[in-house]
């Protein structure tokens, strides 16, 4: 069965390129909101955090109606990825919309979560929004946008993707920037046109997967999910199972079903293949259950949720004035709020401890936990933190494991060298460069996430607020040893044959260095209090990211400004004289037989 009458679609956006906006523009246009009725509340967002931070972090619903079709809309989490919701909001849909400002261009940020989409195959309709602003400049920005999708290994098929020109402002969307601004009926038929109809098999038993839980005080707990095959009622009976569970299984009873109608839910009796659905009334509904009928019992697989890394204490802070309204935070107290937080948040974890007035509470990365912090506060919650603290793990033969992170920066050229420094320092393994025509640099590192403590603050220090940086959890690996900090020069390198030409830089000085696309980078740091050349750590780069770099420089050279190359005298302290090969006033040729 494919259900003609309905699309479902996610947005991708980076912060303030105008998604709530254009959602609002379709809602209004939809015929949603009556002629003179205003749009009260804006429609998404609404967490204060998630807009300061630029992060959406619960993903919400809306309908709009278009003809005859019924177009979901879900919105993306648009940042780091918290125990793998992303990937699960985008099963629910068929295609994306990339809403990209354009001024400013795609933005690192939209990366990750367009990297996902990507990958899940999902067909792109980029939206090119703020057309109206005197400094738009659409095509370069549509040039940035194929450049991107081809970084990010997009299929034929979605290089082909169809461009809309739009002003959610102006309340309209065109084909082409010659066409006649009027309504958003060209955005309304690309997404009819181009995103498939869902469809699944009417004929086999009901399957919805829980793809994200609200938690509302009146009812409970709301899973929210999409139809994938079947039908389901109010007062069906179906079993409950997860695909990372199978063995168990949970009988329930369906007692409250809802479709979204514009920013409501509205009861409905049944629903059917394709269509997003809310589901009431069942406590025990978690995020990846699906909900099939009892003789056709199989979960959807799903991503299982990534486990947490990081663990902080959270402890009451027992002076009498603490909390704001001069409330007194009991322990009581925190923990109901900290254990109403493990409603919505699958990949939050709360544990009492020996003390009643504290509680260690452990999620994905620092900044999961932060943004849990600050939310609390601005409720006024007053408590105290321990530092954070990694969670490690023993493989089968008892070796240390430790989680690592997959960091990508983005930097105004001038501070690459420091931030590739300060995390080589911090065990980073740098692997990927590329120059962007924007003039940032984007560096790819593999860190332990112990390296990642604290970090933040620098790096914003280290880059006058200029840099951007994202965090992705990348499993556990073994244990990278301590980190040193007695660290004496930075070190890039690249392989030319046999040889391989390296320079160290210091982060006070400038400099240029030559990296042509397909050469694979070396990065490492010089360890040890006299950095023999054994004592050189050199991390192998994966080539591949360099080979769709933007040329910039001479030839095709990707040019890379770093701080400065050590002077011959001060890199020569740090390498054995018959390792060498050649000295140049630049470069150092060494032989390869240092990375075995
Ligand atoms: P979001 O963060 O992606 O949801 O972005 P918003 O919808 O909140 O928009 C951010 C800012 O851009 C607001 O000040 C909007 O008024 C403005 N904006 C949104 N769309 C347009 C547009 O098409 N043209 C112009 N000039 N401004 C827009």
């Amino acid at each position: 069965m494919i259900r003609e009458d309905v699309r479902n679609i996610a947005i991708i956006a980076h912060v303030d390129h105008g998604k709530t906006t254009l959602v609002d523009e379709l809602l209004k246009q939809s015929g949603v909101f009556r002629a003179n009725q205003e749009v009260a509340e804006r429609v998404m967002d609404s967490n204060d955090i998630e807009r300061e931070r630029g992060i959406t972090i619960l993903s919400k619903n809306t309908a709009v109606f278009y003809k005859d079709t019924k177009i979901n809309i879900i919105d993306t989490p648009g940042h780091a990825d918290f125990g793998g919701e992303v990937e699960r909001v985008l099963k629910m849909v068929n295609g994306v919309i990339l809403v990209v400002d354009a001024f400013e261009g795609a933005m690192p940020q939209t990366k990750f979560v367009l990297r996902k989409a990507l990958d899940l195959d999902l067909p792109v309709i980029v939206c090119i929004n703020k057309i109206d602003r005197p400094e738009a400049r659409p095509d370069e920005v549509i040039d940035e946008i194929l450049e991107l999708f081809m970084d990010l290994d997009a299929s034929d098929e979605q290089l082909d993707c169809p461009f809309v020109y739009a002003s959610a402002k102006g309340g309209y969307a065109t084909l082409s920037l010659d066409d006649e601004p009027k309504d958003m009926v060209p955005l309304f038929e690309t997404i009819l046109n181009y995103i498939p109809a869902p469809q699944g098999d009417e004929t086999a038993g009901t399957q919805v997967l829980i793809s994200t839980i609200d938690y509302n005080e009146y009812v409970g707990r709301i899973g929210v999910g999409k139809v994938d095959n079947g039908t389901i009622r109010v007062n069906q009976d179906c079993v409950l199972v997860n695909h990372h569970d199978p063995d168990k299984q949970k009988k329930v009873k369906i007692s409250k079903l809802y479709e979204f109608d514009g920013l409501n839910k509205v009861e409905v009796n049944e629903a059917t293949i394709g269509s997003i659905v809310a589901i009431s009334g069942i406590a025990d509904l978690h995020i990846g259950d699906t909900l099939c009928s009892p003789d056709h019992v199989e979960a959807i697989p799903f991503q299982k949720i990534s486990e947490p890394t990081i663990a902080m204490h959270f402890i009451v802070n027992d002076s009498p004035l603490a909390g704001r309204d001069g409330k007194f935070i009991t322990s009581r107290h925190l923990r109901d709020r900290l254990f109403k937080e493990l409603n919505t948040d699958v990949s939050l974890r709360v544990e009492e401890t020996e003390t009643t007035e504290s509680f260690k509470v452990s999620g994905r990365g620092e900044l999961h936990l932060s943004v849990l912090i600050e939310n609390m506060r601005r409720e006024g919650y007053e408590f105290a933190v321990s530092k954070a603290e990694v969670l490690y793990k023993t493989d089968e033969r008892g070796k240390k494991l430790e989680p690592m992170e997959l960091v990508y920066v983005d930097v105004p050229e001038e501070f690459s060298g420091t931030v590739i420094q300060k995390l080589s320092l911090r065990k980073g393994e740098l692997q990927g460069m590329s120059v962007a025509s924007s003039g940032y640099t984007r560096l790819e590192f593999c860190i332990p996430s112990r390296g990642l403590i604290g970090y933040r603050g620098e790096f914003m220090t280290d880059t006058k607020g200029n840099g951007i940086m994202n965090t992705m959890f990348d499993g556990y690996a073994p244990y990278k040893g301590d980190i040193q900090y007695r660290k004496q020069g930075s070190l890039i390198a690249f392989e030319d044959g046999e040889s391989v030409t390296y320079g160290l830089f210091s982060a006070q000085e400038r400099g240029t260095l030559f990296i042509g696309p397909g050469e694979k980078v070396y990065s490492g740091m010089v360890i040890g209090q006299n950095g023999k050349a054994e004592d050189i750590e050199l991390n192998v780069c994966k080539s591949k990211h360099l080979t769709n770099t933007r040329a910039s420089g001479s030839d095709d050279a990707l040019k890379l400004t770093p701080p400065k190359i050590l002077s011959l005298e001060e890199a020569l302290d740090f390498i054995d004289t018959d390792e060498l090969l050649e000295v140049t006033p630049n470069h150092l040729r060494i032989r390869k037989k240092i990375l075995d």
